[in-house]
């Protein structure tokens, strides 16, 4: 059985991967500019199609049929060829059903603010309408916009439905949270980074803040059960869900210089199968120098800002073991950087045992006074800690088992 994704712009998608969990059919991604959509929604040779965009509402004129939730939206997500007919289903429905009941929230009788106005709002104010929410959507060009959210300082919980915060524009939010005192949760349709700008701002606050990667994961299992009229439990959205995270986070190490993160994080690559990243090799290359050369040729804060850059750039990226430089904890702004996707471990190590040679920091200050500023802040940024006073390999596995134990692979 052939089916597969039908969008303009594809780039990398997790649906081959996801569906390749939920049942036994082929799952190609049918990439396709506007002039070709109604030969291949025609003549195409495929059974089943998940529909993304810009093609939810296009296709809807060449379908014989549409589930109830399909017409009351007006967007398509999932086709499913039935002997001559084409029928239409909307499973974004289920998918965002399933991400508010997962959140816990509580919602009825609740002003939830849903933000953006596109195909993916409509879905989310549809199922918040029948869980007995009272959504408000705010738009940059409604009558409730951005400029007079003072109306709406009430609002319990918020749902981005913008892609305002996406990957590449990781560093960009859609709304400043401290407007809403009274905020419970904050729910992001983004997937990617795992944690938002936005929902950083939530966890700050002590909130509930969730991702919009079980919402994908729950669509795509409805879409399956239209493919296949099998019935797939629920349980499988979770072990697909908790897979996908693990797969995704990436392993980011912080502690002293010379405590072993690079031996650490290659042992990690090495279980793993994922590329390990050194950031000090990054700055290297990044800057065409050396440490000590940056150092001599500027103070500390001209290779902190060198940094900051590179971390940027490469905490973007997912499914990553990265190596941080010991002193990337003094600088606040890294670490909304290294947690927008990762797991970040402290490897500790006894002070007497930290090398200097070749570290610039390490040997113009005492290690122990130094370790005595950094303590805290590592234990600020880290959301574990793992003593290296065994064999890197030892580590290396302590640090395996706390994330799948976590995530409960
Ligand atoms: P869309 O049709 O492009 O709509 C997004 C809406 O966001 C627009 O209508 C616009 O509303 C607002 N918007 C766009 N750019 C903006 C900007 N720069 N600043 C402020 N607002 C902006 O997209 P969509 O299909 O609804 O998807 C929205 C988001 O949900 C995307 O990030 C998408 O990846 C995500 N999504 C996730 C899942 C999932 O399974 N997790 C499923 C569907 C969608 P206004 O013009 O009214 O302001």
């Amino acid at each position: 059985m052939q089916c597969g994704l039908l969008g303009r712009k594809l780039g990398h998608s997790y649906s081959p991967q996801i569906h390749s969990a939920l049942g036994e059919y082929d799952y190609a991604l049918f990439q396709k500019e506007p002039n070709q959509l109604a030969d291949f929604l025609k003549n195409g040779s495929y059974h089943g199609l998940n529909v993304t965009i810009p093609y939810k509402k296009d296709v809807i004129p060449y379908c014989d049929e549409l589930s109830p939730i399909a017409k009351k939206l007006g967007a398509v997500n999932t086709l499913v060829r039935k002997g001559e007919k084409l029928i239409g289903h909307n499973t974004d429905y289920f998918g965002f059903q399933t991400m508010v009941k997962y959140s816990g929230l509580e919602i009825t009788g609740k002003k939830v603010l849903v933000l953006g106005s596109g195909g993916a709002s409509a879905t989310v104010v549809a199922v918040l309408q029948a869980m007995g929410a009272c959504p408000i959507i705010i738009s940059r060009t409604g009558d409730n916009h951005y400029g007079n959210l003072h109306n709406h300082a009430d609002a319990s919980v918020i749902v981005n439905a913008t892609p305002v915060g996406m990957y590449p524009n990781n560093e960009e939010s859609p709304i400043d949270l401290s407007r809403f005192p009274d905020l419970q949760g904050v729910l992001d349709l983004i997937y990617n980074p795992a944690r938002t700008k936005l929902l950083q701002a939530a966890e700050k606050r002590n909130i509930v803040a969730m991702n919009g990667l079980l919402m994908l994961v729950a669509q795509a299992k409805e879409s399956t059960e239209w493919f296949t009229g099998k019935t797939i439990p629920d349980e499988l959205i979770f072990h697909i869900y908790n897979a996908l995270r693990f797969q995704m986070e990436n392993i980011i190490l912080v502690g002293m210089p010379g405590c072993g993160k690079t031996t650490i994080g290659n042992l990690l690559a090495q279980k793993t199968g994922r590329p390990f990243f050194d950031a000090d090799a990054e700055i290297v290359r990044f800057a065409g120098k050396t440490i000590p050369e940056i150092f001599s040729e500027s103070d500390e804060s001209g290779f902190r800002e060198i940094e900051t850059k590179v971390l940027a750039d490469l905490c973007k990226g997912s499914g990553r073991i990265i190596s941080t430089g010991g002193g990337c904890v003094t600088v606040p702004q890294n670490y909304p950087l290294l947690h927008q996707n990762g797991r970040i471990f402290w490897i500790q190590r006894d002070i007497s045992l930290l090398p200097t040679e070749g570290r610039p920091l390490s040997q113009i200050n005492s290690l122990e006074a130094m370790y005595e500023v950094r303590r805290p802040l590592y234990s600020a940024f880290s959301d574990e800690s793992v003593k290296n006073d065994g064999t890197p390999e030892m580590v290396a596995n302590r640090i395996l088992s706390i994330i799948t134990e976590d995530i409960k692979i």
